[in-house]
C-alpha cells in the first residue's frame, strides 16, 4: 500500500476516486494549472477499481467528431507520458485491428475510416488478404459462422500497462504535492446554499473549495449523495487471461460481431475482454456464460488457441450512459464537477480525460473538448 498522509482540514480541490482518471486529473491540476492543495480521496487502495481490471486497449478511431477529438487528444499524449511522468508505462503502439464479418459491418467500418481520415486520424481498410499478412493467426476460412470480410487498422493504437499507469500518475502527482489518501470512503457532501464545501469521509470531514467526482462504477451512488441523478447504469464487465504462451500475437485484434478482443501480454498471457452482463450490479464479478461465449468466439477466430487454458478471470463495474459516451463537466451543485460514464472504453482516455477535466475544474467552465459531454445534454438533446 501507498503510505497515505493524514488528510488536511481543507484543500483547494478534492478528487473523489483514486483510479486512472482521478489520478490523472489531480496530476494535471497541479502540473497544468499550478493548483497545489489537491487531495485524491480513495475508498480502497489506488487503482483497485477498473484501473487495474481492464484490458488496456488504446485507440482513437471513433466515429463522431466529439469522440474523435477527446480520444485523439489522449492518444497524442500517450507516447510522451513516459518522460512526462518519469515512469515507464510500457505504452506499445502495436496496432489495433478491428475485424468485420458482415456487409453491414463493412459499410459502417469504412464510413468510420473515412470519418477518421477526414479528421486527420490514421485509419486503414484491410482486405482479407491484408489481414492474413498483418495477423496470420486469424481464421480466414470462408465457411466459419462469421467469415472475416476485412478489417480496420489503426497502427498508432495498442496497449499500455495499467498498474504502471496508476503508479506513474500517482507518483508524479505526489511529487507535485498532491495528497493521495487511501482507505477513505466518501459518504456524503457538505453543501451550503447548493454549493459544495467539503466531503464527509470515513476518516472524517475534509473541507474543499471544489470537488471532482471520478468514481467510475459508483458514480450514480456519489451523485445520489449530492442530491442529483445520473442517467447511468453500473454493470459488470469481465476479462480473462490464459497461461503464459509463446509469443504468437503482436497486435490487438477486436471483433464486435462475434465479440472477442484479444492481445498478448509482454509476458505471454493472452488477454481477452469479455462482454458486459445485462443487469445492474456493484459486484466486481459477472456471469459464467459470458466467459463461455467469449471463449467460443476466441476459438472460432483463433483455432491456434484451442489447447490454451483460461488461467484467471475477473470483473469490474463499468458505468454506462444511454448514448455510450462519457459525462464530463458541471453538475447541478455549484463547484461540484463530474467525470464518469466511460463504460468499457475509459483506459485509453486516461490522459485526455484527466487533462480536460482538470481544465474544467480549474476554470469552472467546460473545456471545449468536454463541452459536448455535459450532463445537461440528456435534458437539452
Ligand atoms: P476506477 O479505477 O474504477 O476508479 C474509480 C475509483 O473511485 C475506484 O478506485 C473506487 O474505489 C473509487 N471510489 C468509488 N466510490 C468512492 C467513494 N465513495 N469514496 C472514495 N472513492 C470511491 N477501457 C479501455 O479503454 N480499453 C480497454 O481495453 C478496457 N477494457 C476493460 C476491461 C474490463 C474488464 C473493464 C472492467 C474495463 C475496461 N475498460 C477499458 C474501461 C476502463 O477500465 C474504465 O473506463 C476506466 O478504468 C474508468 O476510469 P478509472 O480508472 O478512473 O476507474
Amino acid at each position: 500500500l501507498w503510505r497515505s498522509p493524514e488528510p488536511k482540514s481543507h484543500y483547494d480541490v478534492v478528487i473523489v476516486g483514486g483510479g486512472l482518471h482521478g489520478l490523472a486529473t489531480a496530476y494535471y491540476l497541479a502540473r497544468n494549472h499550478g493548483i497545489g492543495k489537491v487531495a485524491v480521496v480513495e475508498r480502497g487502495w489506488l487503482g483497485n477499481g477498473n484501473a487495474v481490471r481492464n484490458t488496456t486497449v488504446v485507440r482513437s478511431n471513433y466515429l463522431l467528431d466529439e469522440s474523435m477529438a477527446i480520444y485523439e487528444h489522449s492518444l497524442r499524449l500517450w507516447p510522451g507520458l513516459k518522460d512526462a511522468l518519469d515512469h515507464d508505462l510500457l505504452f506499445d503502439p502495436r496496432g489495433v485491428l478491428g475485424l468485420v464479418h458482415t456487409e453491414h459491418d463493412v459499410r459502417n467500418t469504412q464510413r468510420q475510416i473515412y470519418a477518421n481520415i477526414a479528421a486527420g486520424i490514421d485509419a486503414e481498410w484491410l482486405e482479407p488478404a491484408d489481414v492474413a499478412a498483418f495477423c496470420p493467426i486469424v481464421n480466414l476460412a470462408p465457411d466459419i459462422r462469421y467469415p472475416v470480410l476485412g478489417a480496420s487498422l489503426q497502427r498508432r493504437g495498442g496497449l499500455a500497462r495499467h498498474d504502471a499507469v496508476v503508479f506513474g500518475f500517482a507518483r508524479a502527482a505526489d511529487r507535485l504535492g498532491v495528497d493521495l489518501i487511501q482507505g477513505s470512503e466518501v459518504t456524503g457532501f457538505e453543501l451550503v446554499n447548493n454549493r459544495v464545501r467539503g466531503v464527509k469521509t470515513t476518516r472524517g470531514p475534509i473541507g474543499a473549495g471544489k470537488v471532482g467526482l471520478v468514481g467510475a462504477g459508483r458514480s450514480w451512488l456519489l451523485a445520489q449523495m449530492a442530491g442529483f441523478d445520473l442517467p447511468i447504469q453500473a454493470t459488470p464487465l469481465q476479462a480473462l487471461v490464459s497461461e503464459v504462451l509463446d509469443q504468437v500475437l503482436d497486435t490487438v485484434v477486436m471483433s464486435g460481431a462475434v465479440h472477442v478482443y484479444v492481445s498478448q501480454a509482454h509476458k505471454g498471457e493472452l488477454v481477452m475482454g469479455a462482454g458486459r452482463d445485462p443487469y445492474v450490479s456493484y459486484g466486481q464479478r459477472g456471469s459464467f456464460h459470458v466467459l463461455e461465449h467469449q471463449a467460443q468466439a476466441a476459438l472460432e477466430l483463433f483455432p491456434i488457441f484451442a489447447r490454451g487454458h483460461i488461467l484467471r478471470t475477473w470483473g469490474g463495474i463499468v458505468d454506462v450512459t444511454p448514448d455510450a459516451s462519457p459525462i464530463i463537466g458541471l453538475t447541478p451543485v455549484d463547484d461540484l464537477f463530474i467525470n464518469c460514464g466511460w463504460g468499457t472504453g475509459g483506459f485509453k482516455a486516461t490522459p485526455g480525460s484527466g487533462w480536460v477535466f482538470a481544465d474544467t475544474i480549474a476554470h469552472g467552465v467546460p473545456h471545449p473538448m468536454a463541452a459536448p459531454f455535459s450532463l445537461a445534454r440528456f435534458e437539452t438533446g
